[in-house]
């Protein structure tokens, strides 16, 4: 069981849309790409055009390989500290009033508990640990999350879980939520794609709950106890050599 070692500053991978090139990138390459600056190397497509490059995942990439999808650690950050949570009920967060309008007053029952199956049914988001910490840091940034407690959950597959065939775009709606269903194949339970979010040009994973095999959680960042012998130990001794730094009279 292992992963590709952690890396936040590699190069990335490019497709241009219109003529298909592939090729790596770097992040100051991909700020002139941003602002218009540079364009395809090939054929001179820019980021203003419908067909432009944009991210994707190379052709040796180990996640092509289903083996290596299901014997690799996945990863997803959040602010539950449970997760995924098979007892969640979506429809708690809703007030009476709200189930009533979407009940219509009893016009349309079963409105509620059909919304709820269609929640609960939403795929989960895992992929590389550097777009777990990248999510982290964007929730933390918007003012919204942070002060909030993160957990990062390492996930692992189960062992027969189904794979969707090759690599697809982010399977999202405009509520930014995916379905597997009616999607992928009769089963299929994994769907890889090509992240550009987060840890561009890596592969992530949607998933059915029914493909986790097992969930390790921990806050982060760690709570640091401050009472630890061999943190106050550690402690003492950096004191110490800063004290000798600043008095070379000792
Ligand atoms: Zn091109």
């Amino acid at each position: 069981m292992t992963g590709p070692p952690v890396d936040f500053d590699r190069l990335r991978y490019m497709r241009c849309g219109t003529c298909s090139h592939e090729w790596e990138v770097g992040a100051e390459w991909l700020e002139r790409f941003d602002t218009g600056d540079e364009p395809c190397p090939n054929c001179g497509t820019n980021c203003t055009s419908e067909d432009r490059p944009d991210f994707w995942v190379r052709p040796q990439d180990p996640a092509h390989d289903d083996d290596t999808v299901r014997a690799r650690y996945w990863y997803h950050s959040s602010t539950h500290a449970v997760w995924p949570d098979k007892n969640f009920d979506p429809a708690a967060q809703l007030t009476d009033e709200t189930k009533r309008r979407m009940e219509h007053a009893g016009l349309t029952p079963g409105a509620v508990k059909r919304w709820a199956a269609r929640q609960k049914a939403k795929a989960l988001h895992v992929g590389t640990y550097e777009a777990a910490i990248e999510n982290m840091l964007r929730r933390m940034d918007d003012q919204s999350d942070a002060a909030s407690r993160f957990y990062l959950h390492r996930v692992q597959l189960r062992s027969d879980c189904v794979i969707e065939p090759g690599i697809h775009r982010e399977p999202t709606d405009f509520m930014g939520d995916a379905h597997l269903e009616g999607k992928c194949g009769p089963g299929v339970n994994v769907l890889r794609y090509v992240n550009v979010h987060e840890d561009p040009s890596n592969v992530s994973l949607a998933i059915e709950i029914s493909a986790v095999s097992r969930v390790q959680s921990i806050p982060i960042p760690l709570r640091v106890d401050a009472d630890d012998p061999g943190l106050r130990d550690a402690t003492a001794r950096l004191l110490a050599a800063a004290a000798r730094c600043t008095d070379p009279g000792r």
